[in-house]
């Protein structure tokens, strides 16, 4: 599946090694009773793609960041680029980052050598992630001396060195779990491994966000879990995301915006709505954190940010 968001950069320089609280670990932020914010970004596939970024990244500086992650290509494709990026925006641009890192293709040798990569360059946070299978295969295959699903990667990143380990969870579920129940004992198991805390799969209803949040207390799941938003921008993009990952759209919303879908500027207003009132709800209800699935762009998440008034950041 080639879902664009995990899409890849070319090799970066690095540069001296972080000092003082950028080099801090995620889980040292959480739990300060301010909710985190994080913006998530792919590693572009050209030089001019990746400068772009760079100039996003810095546009969203303003918002303060308590961190940003950097995604690992789908099929494990972006090894080396999503290493630099990482670095680069920890060292260079000092915006603490996390790695996120997949067993897709990869041998625990070969996953050591990255984890070891990310330490020396000064990241202290990384997603442990399974991956989705490769385009046109239905299951995901261990690769042989790797790791068949995300618990074993958490734990060995756990042990690796001294990172604050992220898993992914899913409010709707792991759209390859047809049991919600058993999908809970799978993040349970994560969590057991080592992970610190819950970054969830994006959401449109929150009510599916709080379900989760109250079914994983209840199985013992006791890190904070940050929720997942996506400002819908394209009606048909948002249909393609959502194909892939299992979310779904409430029906009103969806009529909504299919009703405007040939006026973009309005589709554009309507997904900020939602985005919103999504967050500010969230914020209310105290959720640990909201992560920003930014696309590799900052106008939605800046825009939602001025309309909550952002001074919640770190
Ligand atoms: C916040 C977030 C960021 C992401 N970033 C990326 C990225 O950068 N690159 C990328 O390629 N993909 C990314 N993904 C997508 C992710 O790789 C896919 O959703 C993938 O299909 C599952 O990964 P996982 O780490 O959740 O897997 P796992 O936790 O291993 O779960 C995979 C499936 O196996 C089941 N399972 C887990 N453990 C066991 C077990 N011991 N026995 C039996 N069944 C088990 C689970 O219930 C689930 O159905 C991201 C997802 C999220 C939510």
């Amino acid at each position: 599946m080639d879902d664009p968001r995990w899409l890849c950069v070319p090799a970066l320089a690095r540069a001296p090694a972080p000092s003082g609280t950028t080099a801090m670990r995620i889980d040292q932020l959480l739990g300060r009773g301010q909710p985190a914010i994080s913006f998530e970004f792919f590693p572009p596939k050209t030089d001019a793609g990746f400068n772009q970024l760079l100039a996003t990244v810095e546009e969203l500086r303003p918002l303060e960041p308590s961190y940003v992650s950097v995604t690992y290509g789908a099929g494990g494709s972006t090894r080396e680029k999503t290493v630099d990026l990482t670095v680069r925006i920890q060292r260079d641009l000092g915006i603490r980052s996390m790695a996120h890192l997949t067993c897709v293709g990869h041998t625990a040798d070969e996953l050591g050598g990255i984890l070891d990569d990310l330490w020396a360059g000064g990241v202290r946070n990384v997603l442990a992630l399974r991956g989705d299978p490769p385009a046109g295969a239905a299951t995901f295959t261990k690769t042989e001396g790797g790791f068949a699903y995300a618990d074993e990667l958490a734990a060995f990143a756990a042990a690796r060195h001294d990172f604050c380990v992220a898993v992914a969870g899913y409010p709707e579920g792991h759209p390859q779990c047809l049991n919600r129940t058993r999908d809970l004992e799978n993040l349970k198991r994560k969590v057991d491994a080592g992970g610190r805390l819950v970054i969830t799969q994006l959401f449109f209803d929150n009510a599916e966000f709080y379900r989760f949040r109250d079914e994983a207390e209840r199985a013992g799941i006791k890190v904070p879990e940050v929720a997942g938003i996506m400002p819908i921008t394209n009606v048909s993009q948002i249909k393609r995301f959502i194909g892939m990952c299992g979310a779904k759209i409430p029906h009103p919303l969806l009529t909504r915006l299919e009703s405007l879908e040939q006026d973009p500027e309005s589709v554009y207003r309507a997904g900020i709505d939602h985005a919103t009132e999504q967050c500010a709800d969230l914020l209310k209800q105290q959720v640990a954190g909201l992560h920003y699935y930014t696309l590799n762009k900052s106008k939605a998440t800046a825009d939602i940010a001025k309309r909550l008034n952002f001074d919640h950041a770190f």
